[in-house]
């Protein structure tokens, strides 16, 4: 099939239309780019799955606040296409700002509940522009499966509801977070750390592999394992937490005690420096880690 590089909307469509037509299964993996080996196994999962795969490739604005690093967010348009089409893409779709916010653009897709804690506490706005984006993206689309990142524990949440709530007709693959040997969690913000910060980072991961070892030791209180997490992170003195905490891993609530049949997921966020890291990790008790 090739790979091609698509910049208008309305081509996208097209050429969406037209793999429809012919019976092809179309798979999309949404992307902002500075591609690395976790977009790379979301592209493999889609090629497995689909017989077209679209990646796409927008920084998007909606989703950074003022104070965030969108003007500095890492680009490397050319490594980008690489990337894409080793692991198996066939279309690259990267619009620019104006192509998918022309003037007048006036439309929020705006999610409660699931979005206001956690991430939602420290960027209020962010899920709003992950959502009304990735509707659009899918519309530009036309996916009849979509691969997200764990990586991104509450934004996969969020997708999930979102395509729930407007009947999107979108399967939802969701693919393991993939790290480096040592496991610190990959993320394109990495290249914003030093050696010495990326070293240090390392106890982001740590605190989460203590926190998985206690709920399998048979833990259940939520205090003690959010301690747990908080004093391993602690360990490092220059260290920002955003928030590192329990929670039941389908609805966010955070009960003083789990039960035995609750998955959970650890969520971390922290800033190291200027830079800020997310991870998580999900206990579920039929699938032992
Ligand atoms: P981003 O380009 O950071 O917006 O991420 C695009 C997609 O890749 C999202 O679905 C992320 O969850 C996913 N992703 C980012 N980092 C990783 C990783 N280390 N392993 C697996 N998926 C990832």
């Amino acid at each position: 099939m090739g790979f091609e590089i698509i910049r208008s909307i309305v081509e996208m469509q097209h050429i969406a239309d037209n793999l429809r037509k012919h019976g092809k299964r179309i798979g999309v993996v949404p992307t902002m780019g500075y591609l690395h080996n976790g977009h790379a196994s979301l592209i493999h999962a889609a090629a497995a799955v689909a017989d077209a795969v679209i990646v796409t490739l927008f920084v998007n604005p909606m989703q950074f606040a003022a104070n965030e690093d969108l003007s500095r967010y890492p680009r490397d348009f050319e490594k980008d296409c690489l990337i894409a089409e080793q692991a198996g893409a066939h279309y690259l779709f990267a619009p620019s700002v104006e192509e998918m916010y022309p003037d007048g653009f006036a439309t929020t897709i705006s999610i409660k509940g699931i979005t206001e804690k956690f991430e939602g506490v420290h960027r209020p706005t962010h899920f709003d522009g992950v959502a009304t984006v990735v509707a659009k993206l899918f519309t530009a689309s036309k996916p009849h499966v979509a691969v997200f990142g764990q990586k991104d524990y509450q934004q996969t949440l969020v997708i999930k509801r979102l395509v729930a709530d407007l009947n999107l007709d979108i399967e939802i693959i969701i693919q393991p977070t993939i790290r480096e040997p040592e496991g610190l969690a990959m993320s394109s913000r990495n290249v914003y750390l030093s050696d010495e910060q990326q070293n240090q980072s390392l106890v982001i991961s740590k605190a989460i592999t203590e926190a998985l070892k206690a709920v399998q030791s048979g833990v259940r209180n939520r205090e003690q394992l959010n301690s747990i997490l908080k004093t391993t992170l602690k360990t490092l003195e220059n260290i920002e937490i955003h928030y590192a905490a329990a929670a039941n891993a389908e609805t966010l609530d955070e009960p003083d005690m789990f039960s035995e049949e609750d998955s959970i997921v650890f969520l971390v966020a922290v800033k190291i420096g200027s830079t800020r890291l997310i991870d998580n990790a999900v206990w579920n008790p039929k699938q032992k880690p």
